[in-house]
């Protein structure tokens, strides 16, 4: 079968394409946000599995300014993807953890830079880090261009929530996820498998959640272990066993299943940086983490949201 043609899962690079005529890259941004949960705020340290990047993409240079860091990807990505256009992705950290004046300076400055090629904006936040203010400049963003809010959640368990030292509750989240939606906000959740404790019927309790939610789409990530961090802890002292290619393909394939079938997919993997990922290494092939999902739905004859449909 041609993935391309009939997909299996509802892809946000097939969205993009219908809306934009061609091909849209997000385009990672570290603009020298911290988090709360790392600098005392809500907690020290962060979530068990944070690099010191900030849950960046590794190939982010923070230590390039942010409009260098626009140019450098840019040419990289036009390398690689020809005729492409670009939705600026202030994906480092926290990137509303600061006062809506500051952001405001700060996101207009960075949408001028290209007026030919910068198509939308996306912004990755934590619910903790959502006030009314915040979620009213991002939609007065949003009446402007096409825009996207990223909310961590990661676990539908409190219990899950608090071992991975997260610093919110599924209620903190359900609150910021209501307001952004009174606002009309696009809303991706950022979720992941393979969770310490956490299992297949964790995974169905996720995407059960994520369809009575109405939000928009999902980024799956599956856990991977960075050197010096709390995880990396809890593996050394086989308190965290990772999980194996074949069951993070299962468990993905799963959770699809279950999903409802008008939620956008933005990501099936991860993309840890080779030099700090610890285990498991099959992580850092993406592509043929990806590829696996989609044979295994082929496989199955199944796709997504298939699981709810067929008991509707
Ligand atoms: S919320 Fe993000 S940046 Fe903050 S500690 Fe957790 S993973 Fe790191």
């Amino acid at each position: 079968m041609n993935h391309q043609i009939n997909p299996r899962y509802n892809k946000f690079s097939r969205r993009l394409r219908e809306i934009f005529g061609c091909r849209v890259q997000k385009l990672p941004l570290d603009a020298g946000f911290s988090c709360p949960n790392r600098d005392g705020s809500v907690s020290y340290g962060g979530c068990i599995y944070c690099s010191s990047k900030g849950a960046a993409s590794p190939m982010l240079d923070n230590t390039d300014n942010l409009r260098a860091q626009y140019e450098k990807s840019r040419r990289i990505l036009k390398r690689k993807y020809g005729n492409c256009k670009f939705m600026l992705y202030f994906q480092a950290y926290t990137n509303t953890y600061a006062p809506a004046a500051k952001l405001r300076k700060l996101y207009d400055s960075a949408l001028v830079w290209d007026k030919q090629d910068i198509v939308g904006l996306s912004v990755a936040t934590r619910c903790d880090c959502a006030a009314d203010d915040v979620l009213d400049l991002l939609a007065d963003y949003a009446q402007k261009y096409y825009f996207w809010l990223e909310l961590g959640l990661q676990s539908a368990r409190d219990h899950t929530l608090k071992l991975i030292n997260r610093g919110h509750t599924l209620a903190q989240y359900k609150d910021a996820v209501t307001r952004a939606k009174s606002r009309n906000l696009k809303i991706c959740v950022h979720i992941i498998i393979g969770l310490p404790g956490e299992g297949r019927e964790d995974i169905i309790a996720m995407a059960d959640l994520l369809n009575s939610q109405s939000i928009d789409a999902v980024k799956i990530h599956g856990l991977y272990i960075i050197r010096d961090t709390p995880l990396a802890k809890m593996y050394y002292r086989n308190d965290y066993i990772p999980l194996t290619f074949n069951q993070y393909v299962d468990l993905t394939c799963d959770f699809l299943e279950r999903l409802s079938p008008d939620i956008i997919i933005q990501r099936l993997s991860s993309d840890p940086g080779t030099d700090e990922l610890l285990a498991p290494l099959w992580m850092s092939n993406k592509f043929e983490v990806l590829s696996a999902i989609e044979s295994r739905l082929e496989a199955r004859n199944t796709r997504q949201g298939i699981s709810i449909l067929s008991t509707s």
